[in-house]
């Protein structure tokens, strides 16, 4: 298939750009190298630089692309940063997102696989949260991803989209020469390997009076390669509707760095810190439907796999990438 994928220099998006390149799908990615790294662009995709904000950019390229698929990774991503400037997050997540329907519909595209998040459900009643748990967000983040799960609702109702939308976990991990690399780094899996590479001293741990065994925060923790296999499955399957993607047990913090101690022989001071505004104590995924429906399996669902392939990646990019 001929797919175009938004955000394919990120993290989450560039190892689904070499995965469907693998595949022998043709690929264009459109992304605004913000966050992504031109390092992690694939030499055999078509790029375009370009900002999905910018109505124009969006719709020539997707109108010279004329895909068969969309996949939609290009997204503000961070809880905190959207409860400080919420507009940012909607303006980029909605009406970039809009735009970007708007590009499709003009290029009689209607198939799109969109990342979406465990944050629209906030925190939730029960656990697992599966794909029926009440949607309740508790930031401007996972809000700004429910609201256009929801748009593309209308979308298939009216236009006749095919929106298939993959709730992601924490995503994590690391595939070849593609990891993770953010500036400012907020995620836990690489900032407790920045203090085995030396970079950091020490890892905060925020909050140990949660209501979990160890009182730390448990999140269900994916490896990137399995979260991709999931939308290449997706995409292949012509199935709609929403898709939870997790493991389904999750790791607290301690455990995590308790793995990362082990993967890197590293002792990792860690220093218990207040606890982060708008973290809920756990959030683990009721992944059934995806195995079920798509046949899905993940290969790699546990969480020393997970750190080994992290760790890997970053000594092998200490300061992460070159761009
Ligand atoms: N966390 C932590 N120290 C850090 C980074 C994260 O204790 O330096 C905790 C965070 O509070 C959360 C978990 O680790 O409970 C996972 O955080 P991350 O930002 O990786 O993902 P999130 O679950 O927020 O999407």
């Amino acid at each position: 298939m001929n797919v175009f994928v938004t955000g394919g220099a990120g993290y989450i998006g560039s190892v689904a750009v070499k995965t469907l390149l693998d595949a022998g799908h043709e690929v264009t990615v459109f992304d605004n190298l913000e966050w992504g790294h031109r390092a992690a662009l694939d030499s055999r995709a078509e790029f375009v630089l370009g900002d999905l904000r910018n109505r124009q950019e969006i719709v020539d390229a997707v109108g010279r692309a004329q895909p068969e698929a969309v996949m939609h990774f290009a997204a503000y991503a961070l809880v905190g940063e959207s409860m400080q400037d919420p507009l940012r997050y909607f303006r980029n997540n909605v009406t970039g997102g809009i735009y970007l329907a708007e590009a499709m519909k003009e290029a009689s595209c209607r198939r799109i696989i969109f990342s979406s998040t465990c944050a629209t459900f906030g925190q939730p009643d029960r656990l697992p949260i599966t794909e029926d748990t009440p949607q309740r967000p508790a930031n401007p983040y996972g809000e700004s991803k429910l609201m256009y799960e929801r748009i593309l609702l209308w979308l298939q109702e009216r236009e006749g989209f095919e929106p298939v939308f993959l709730r992601y976990f924490n995503a994590s991990g690391a595939v070849e020469r593609l990891g993770e690399d953010h500036t400012p780094e907020t995620h836990l899996i690489p900032c407790v390997l920045k203090v085995a590479l030396g970079q950091t001293e020490k890892v905060q741990v925020f909050g140990d009076d949660f209501d979990t065994p160890d009182g730390t925060c448990v999140r269900d923790y994916i490896h990137i390669e399995d979260l991709i296999q999931a939308h290449v499955l997706a995409l292949e399957s012509g199935e709609t509707g929403a898709f939870n993607l997790g493991n389904g047990d999750g790791a607290s913090v301690l455990e995590v760095i308790e793995a990362c101690r082990k993967v890197t022989g590293h002792p990792i001071p860690a220093e218990v810190v207040d606890r982060r505004p708008g973290d809920p104590a756990r959030l683990v995924a009721g992944a059934d439907k995806a195995r079920r429906v798509l046949g899905w399996k993940p290969r790699f669902p546990d969480i020393g796999t997970i750190v080994e392939h992290a760790w890997a990646w970053h000594q092998a990019h200490p300061d992460g990438y070159p761009d």
